[in-house]
């Protein structure tokens, strides 16, 4: 009798079960949903690095919900855009930790020149004459096309009229960490520091809990900001919970500079007037020893690697594998794009990041295809603060996928799926482009810049500038 009951108790139990299961099959059969990316093979960078082959990518508003298996994904989803994704690579967007977008109108303005020539000859003397609210956003437009078309969704950016960059970016589709810069010197748009702190807080507070829009104080450097400046910009971003962009430890000079006049590295120095922690964006990192990479990683800085600008400057090379060893999350960027790179295919720094590693240390396993991937999306997410947002293709992530087109000579064959994005594909297989759940650009054509004109704006940029430092 017991045992009856027993089996009588656990039949009853299943059947409860079996009649929950359903249920849930039935509702889930009936969840809807915006897109599908419908039987690629995934990339996930999720934290088990999973791929997926003939998997599917679920979109509802701007939020990923499902990754998975295509029949067993989409017998749950019914959306109302589902897109043929076979035959290419879904990989989370790329993230550009580190430029100055704007620039793209000086872009080969003047090249092969020293830093310090560069700088005081050309560039400042052009940005004085030329730079204005109009120009930024030409700028910003020029330089949206050409992320996007290297699969890159996510940005952070430092120049002047950053509120201008922003709308261009938001209008771009664009996810944006940008920097309003504070330098010590007048600036194309504030001429002193209590303008640029009244403009960079009425840039913070407009764009508090914008879904593509992260604004950001950025003071520009240790070598071109007193420390009361960076402090101001500091206390401006912890207010408003915003990340700080900066420049740290970019030029030997700097760091020699800091030593004498601080008596300790940039790093430290940073550390001593309490703006070194989780919230700092740190672009380049050369010159930062094993003191400097533990107090890195303990107040949990970002750091961005930008490996044709350490090159095309000639300013060093940052020790990337021992940083990524010491925990800290280096992510990659172009910089530039005028006179230290001079494009912003993010592509090319995830090969040339690997190589400039391996020629460094005369050592090829000094740094891998995987790696560089990694650093390309979810450590870029890491190092910009924003992996809880973006980095990889998981459900509660932001929609930000780009479809990587494998029918080209380049393509082919493919043995090793990080191999071939590091080392093989190029900014010109991307082929479409998804950020928040929205299309930018489908099977290469842009939709959301109109290209032709802003290509026209560019070259009409071309003549003014030159006219403007009497080149023509
Ligand atoms: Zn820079």
């Amino acid at each position: 009798m017991g045992k009856f009951m027993t089996a009588v108790r656990a039949a009853t139990w299943s059947l409860g079960i079996s009649i929950l299961f359903c249920m849930e099959l039935f509702a889930q059969s009936t969840n809807p949903a915006d897109l599908i990316i419908s039987g690629g093979t995934v990339v996930t960078m999720d934290a088990s690095r999973s791929i997926q082959q003939n998997a599917s990518v679920v979109i509802q508003n701007d939020t990923i919900v499902a990754v998975g298996p295509r029949a067993e994904v989409e017998s749950r989803y019914k959306a109302k855009q589902t897109i043929d994704a076979s035959g290419t690579l879904v990989l989370p967007g790329f993230v550009n930790g580190h430029t100055h977008v704007p620039m793209t109108l000086f872009r080969g303005l003047h090249d092969d020149v020293t830093l310090n020539d560069w700088l005081y000859k050309y560039i400042f003397p052009a940005e004085a004459k030329n730079v204005n609210e109009e120009f930024v956003r030409w700028g910003t437009r020029l330089a949206a096309a050409e992320q996007i078309r290297s699969g890159v969704t996510t940005f952070a950016d430092m120049y002047y009229f950053e509120d201008a960059v922003a709308e261009e970016t938001k209008a771009a589709g664009m996810r944006g960490v940008l920097g309003e810069t504070f330098i010590d010197f007048p600036a194309p748009d504030n001429k002193s520091e209590a303008e640029m702190l009244a403009y960079t807080e009425r840039f913070l507070k407009k764009w508090q809990g914008d879904a593509l829009i992260h604004a950001a104080p950025a003071p520009h450097s240790i070598y071109t900001c007193s420390k009361k400046t960076i402090q101001d910009a500091s206390t401006l971003a912890r207010k408003y919970h915003a990340p700080l962009l900066m420049h740290v430890s970019e030029m030997k000079k700097e760091w020699a500079d800091s030593k004498k006049q601080h008596g300790m590295s940039p790093v430290q120095y940073l550390d001593s007037i309490g703006v070194l922690d989780q919230d700092l964006v740190a672009a380049h990192c050369i010159f930062v020893d094993e003191a400097d990479r533990k107090l890195l990683a303990q107040r949990r800085v970002g750091c961005v690697h930008n490996p044709s600008s350490n090159m095309m400057i000639a300013s060093g090379v940052s020790p990337v594998p021992e940083m990524r060893a010491a925990g800290i999350a280096v992510g990659l960027g172009t910089d530039g794009p005028a006179g230290s790179n001079n494009d912003l295919d993010l592509m090319e720094e995830i090969d040339l990041a690997a190589k400039l590693a391996k020629i460094t240390k005369l050592d090829p396993l000094a740094l891998n295809a995987k790696a560089v991937v990694e650093m390309a999306t979810i450590d870029g997410a890491r190092a910009l603060h924003m992996e809880k947002e973006i980095g990889s293709l998981e459900p509660g992530k932001k929609a930000d996928l780009i479809l990587i087109g494998l029918d080209e000579p380049n393509a082919v064959p493919m043995y090793d799926i990080y191999v071939q994005i590091a080392y093989s594909l190029k900014a010109s297989d991307v082929k479409t482009v998804v950020i928040g759940g929205r299309f930018v650009m489908r099977d290469r054509k842009l939709l959301t810049i109109d290209e032709p004109r802003v290509l026209a704006k560019a070259r009409e940029y071309q003549k003014s500038v030159s006219v403007s430092l009497g080149m023509q």
